[in-house]
């Protein structure tokens, strides 16, 4: 098989950190353009925007979508609609009814849709949800708390309507919830501190529940120096489970289980080839529906101003 040859759209800074290397690592792929409004790379045509890419790249058979959620919907369905496979960086989409709608478009398209969880590509996903399958779980709980001046420097989209704040990396958090618990779980409380001059939350605390009334609960803040905690517990009738560092580490009862390097990206890839090579899609929005949940049941609480000196 040729490689797949594919652009990239938006070149901000998860484009560079991740998507550039992995893209170089894997065969199946060849980058050959870059949509970019600000930016450019060398060894690809560069364009500055989606539409002049597909009108000057026609040979191309896949975009990948680099960019904030809120632009994503508009891209996408021009992507689709010029019969090529798209894959979308996470939160898929700004609201549930646009990825609703990219879903039946892609079912009527010869592309493929793949929306992108990197966090469910953790070492320790697949691992944690065997282990749990076989056990009673009698609660749960997430730590995630980063630093977004490092994470998001400079980002104004993210304090925007559709940005989410906080919930952009504890979105991650959720996408790992949702592929290791063998049941489904929803909200029942919540308060989303939201500072005086955003419009979106920069902390927050959620109580969930599942139909066996376990509880599941949510810290999340997005203003925590030193050590960056993404960390998730959970209580079971036979040990307690712990994933650390975003899901690199699995604890069994404090004793080290497994541990592996960070392969987030290059198993994304690797999965979006699969979908391209079968014309499938894959488009999960568990993970987005609890945000849209937290956002509509949520109590607001306006803290100070947010300023990004970064
Ligand atoms: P970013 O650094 O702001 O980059 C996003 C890029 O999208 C920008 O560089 C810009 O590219 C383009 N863009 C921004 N606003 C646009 C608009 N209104 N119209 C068209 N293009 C626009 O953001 P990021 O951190 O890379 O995040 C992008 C996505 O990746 C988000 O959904 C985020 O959740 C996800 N993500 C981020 C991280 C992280 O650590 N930062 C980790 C995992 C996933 P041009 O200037 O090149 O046009």
């Amino acid at each position: 098989m040729p490689p797949i040859k594919i652009g990239i759209v938006g070149l901000g800074k998860i484009a560079r950190d991740q998507h550039l290397p992995a893209l170089a690592a894997n065969p199946d792929f060849e980058l050959v353009a870059v949509a970019s409004r600000n930016a450019s790379l060398e060894d690809a045509a560069n364009f500055a925007t989606l539409e002049e890419m597909l009108a000057g790249v026609p040979e191309l058979d896949a975009v990948s979508l680099c960019t904030p959620p809120t632009v994503r919907y508009g891209q996408a369905r021009q992507a689709l609609q010029a019969g090529k496979h798209v894959m979308l960086e996470k939160p898929p989409g700004a609201t549930l009814s646009e990825v609703e709608d990219l879903t039946r478009l892609a079912e009527a398209s010869p592309g493929s849709l793949f929306a992108t969880w990197h966090s469910r590509h953790a070492p320790t996903v697949a691992p944690a949800r065997k282990w749990l399958a076989s056990r009673q779980i009698s609660k749960v709980h997430i730590e995630w708390k980063e630093d977004v001046r490092v994470w998001h420097p400079g980002q104004r989209w993210i304090w925007e309507p559709g940005g989410m704040g906080v919930f952009d990396p504890a979105i991650n958090a959720l996408s790992i919830v949702t592929a290791i618990l063998p049941r489904s779980f929803f909200l029942r409380e919540g308060t989303l501190k939201v500072p005086e001059n955003c419009q979106a939350p920069i902390a927050a605390k959620l109580r969930f529940s599942d139909s066996e009334e376990t509880p599941i609960t949510a810290d999340l803040d997005f203003l925590q120096t030193g050590p960056q905690t993404w960390d998730i517990h959970i209580e079971t009738d036979a040990g307690n489970l712990t994933l650390r560092k975003g899901g690199s580490q699995m604890f069994i009862d404090d004793r080290l289980e497994h541990e592996a390097p960070e392969q987030e990206y290059p198993g994304l890839y690797a999965r979006f080839a699969e979908l391209v090579a079968r014309c499938e899609s894959e488009v999960d929005v568990a993970p987005l529906r609890h945000v849209a949940d937290a956002f509509l049941l949520g109590r607001r609480e306006t803290v100070a101003p947010f300023h990004d000196e970064s």
